[in-house]
């Protein structure tokens, strides 16, 4: 039997496992269940890919993604590996003839949907076969409380019961406790050892900017630090999305949209721009992403607040799959904390999920308003604790918010707030703390309230922050009110009594870049290493096109990169270059000596 890295080197062409991967795959190939907790871009698919090409027999992947299922595929025939998928987007007669692959032993690895797992047809023809093992990706889809749910999910005890010698592994990135032990309960896998990796993914730099006009501070993002290349932009709102994407291409970005408004085939079509083509932007709402594994997503950027940090978290975790340098970017204003606090008081759910709901938005909005590492307060949130204090690569780690006593600032925003009735937003009240006449002013006579002009030592921006923040640390509330007013809480009260002081952070002005690292080839390369780098590229989106796959899976930007740092002149030079695997080699290496001779 060969040894995992001796086929982790010819067939996928890397040198070395990442984290846990070698003993995961030496615990499954040696014939135990395993349960693995890992984020995304850690790289899940190696731990049962590999172990596949080991163990005597088909591996079944169960999957619920079709659109992964075939991107997972093609990658793998590009490497040489016989691999097929059955599920519903094929014709009768694709699916017989890959059923007659499987009962002919002539595949490494099967991947299915769990409904057609679970027909007595397909597990007949799994019992005339040697089955290797049987991974259940996403394994998350087992939680009944998770918004992920699939109910076939919670049949696959089944696997066990009928094939109780075939080894299993279950996969997720889905890092909380809850659905941990309901994973272990449901699956049968009380036995399965457990491989839980750090949820950090140091590669992604997180960012939080105050918001003052979200689409023109997404464009100059755009353009300083990740022109022509492939991002995500997440909006709340159809609408938004929709008017986001014809915007950016007004300015020339290659932004198209996605959301579940839109008919399938243009959706669809969308979809596959995205993976296939280069340096494509793709404005969504959250209906986009389970299932995008394109690895070289190199920013995410959210227009508007997420509802809890597991959405955040999840919905950032698709840029730098890669593991290269990457961005997650949000602006965030006080209009997100309203909107948000209102779509939860007026929904129509029971009592409890709203206060589950509520405790999970405070929790985003304590992250946006932190003065500490954001990337700490997140892994703290996640139950991983780190002796660490700062992470280097998060905005308040590189510039460090200052903290300014702003007690006096909130009271008289405070008592504003309850001088004009409890009923206006922050627009009025800013108005009437900075003394300006407005007609509202004027026909609600609160040019006459004590807190009339008192505040003009600061700008409307400042005080925008101040009511922002104080929001946000409910101090006040739009609970009760009509459409956006401002009224007292509990917690107001000490403050206005001077019984407790108030410390806000300064905002922090939107840097022009903070630096260029995405555009890296553009700094770090002269300008012939330039020229090398953009012919290996045409070269790449040439064969991409003719072979119908994703760039991504002839190679990796990185791959590129290295090849032309290090520019190999013969064929031995160019198998030590990662990415560059015994298949690749034999189908690409000559036309890359081409290019990288000349
Ligand atoms: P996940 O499913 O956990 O999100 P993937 O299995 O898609 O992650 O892997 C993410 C990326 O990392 C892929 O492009 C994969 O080829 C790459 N990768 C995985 N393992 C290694 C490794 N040991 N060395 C180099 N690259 C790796
Ligand atoms: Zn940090």
């Amino acid at each position: 039997m060969p040894e995992p890295l001796e086929i982790l080197k010819a067939v996928f062409g890397y040198p070395v496992f990442r984290g846990q991967q070698a003993e995961i795959i030496k615990h499954l190939s040696s014939g135990g269940d395993c349960l693995v907790l890992m984020p995304t871009g850690g790289g899940k698919s190696l731990c049962y890919q590999i172990p596949a090409l080991l163990r005597n027999g088909v591996a079944i992947i169960v999957s619920p993604l079709i659109a992964l299922m075939q991107n997972q595929v093609v990658a793998l025939h590009e490497l040489g590996v016989r691999a097929a998928f059955l599920n519903s987007s094929l014709s009768q007669q694709e699916a017989y003839l890959v059923e007659q692959e499987l009962l002919a032993d002539k595949l490494d690895l099967l991947y299915v949907a769990p409904e057609r797992l679970l027909t007595s047809r397909f597990l007949y023809l799994l019992k005339k076969t040697t089955v290797a093992l049987f991974a259940i990706d996403e394994v998350h889809c087992v939680s009944q409380w998770g918004h992920d749910f699939r109910p076939e999910y919670s049949q696959l005890s089944i696997l066990h019961e009928q094939f109780p010698q075939v080894p299993r592994i279950a996969l997720t990135a889905t890092a909380d406790t809850v659905t941990r032990a309901e994973i272990i309960e449901r699956l049968g896998l009380k036995k399965a050892k457990v491989f839980v990796s750090s949820f950090d993914r140091p590669n992604i730099r997180y960012q939080i900017v105050d918001k003052t006009n979200s689409k023109s501070q997404l464009l100059t993002f755009i353009q300083a630090e990740h022109r022509g290349k492939a991002g995500i932009v997440y909006c709340l709102s159809r609408k938004k999305v929709d008017e986001t994407a014809a915007w950016l291409a007004e300015k020339g970005v290659s932004a198209i949209a996605y959301h579940a408004g839109m008919d399938a085939q243009q959706r669809s079509m969308n979809q596959q721009r995205f993976l296939r083509e280069d340096g494509i932007v793709m404005v969504a709402t959250i209906a986009f992403g389970m299932g995008i594994d394109k690895p070289d997503v190199r920013f995410v950027a959210h227009l508007d607040l997420p509802k809890s940090i597991e959405g955040y978290y999840q919905e950032t975790g698709r840029a730098g799959r890669d593991g290269q340098t990457a961005n997650a970017w949000m602006t965030y204003g006080l209009g997100d904390v309203i909107q948000l606090r209102r779509m939860i008081n007026e929904s129509s759910a029971h009592e409890q999920f709203k206060r589950v709901a509520t405790t999970k938005l405070e929790a985003m909005l304590a992250l946006c308003e932190t003065t500490t590492c954001r990337r700490i307060r997140m892994l703290n949130y996640f139950g991983e604790m780190t002796t660490e204090t700062a992470c280097g690569n998060c905005d308040i780690c590189l510039d460090p918010p200052q903290v300014w006593d702003a007690t006096e600032a909130v009271q008289k925003a405070l008592s504003c707030a309850y001088r004009t009735g409890q009923q206006f937003g922050a627009g009025h009240l800013i108005d009437v703390l900075r003394g300006n006449q407005t007609e509202r002013v004027k026909e609600w006579c609160h040019d006459r309230v004590s807190t009339f002009g008192i505040g003009q030592d600061f700008p409307v921006k400042t005080w925008r922050a101040v009511f922002r923040q104080i929001v946000a640390l409910g101090l006040l509330t739009t609970d009760s009110g009509g459409f956006g007013s401002l009224c007292l809480t509990q917690a107001s009260r000490p403050v206005l009594k001077g019984q407790q002081k108030i410390y806000l952070r300064q905002q922090i002005k939107q840097k022009k870049t903070v630096n260029n690292r995405s555009n890296d080839e553009l700094i770090t390369f002269t300008s012939e290493e330039c020229k090398l780098w953009e012919r290996l590229r045409d070269w790449r989106a040439k064969t991409a096109k003719e072979h119908g796959v994703p760039a991504y899976v002839i190679f990796h930007d990185a791959t590129l990169r290295e090849l032309v740092r290090s520019c190999p002149q013969t064929e031995e030079d160019l198998r030590q270059i990662a990415g560059v695997g015994v298949r690749k080699l034999e189908r690409y290496g000559d036309h890359l000596m081409q290019i990288l001779r000349v």
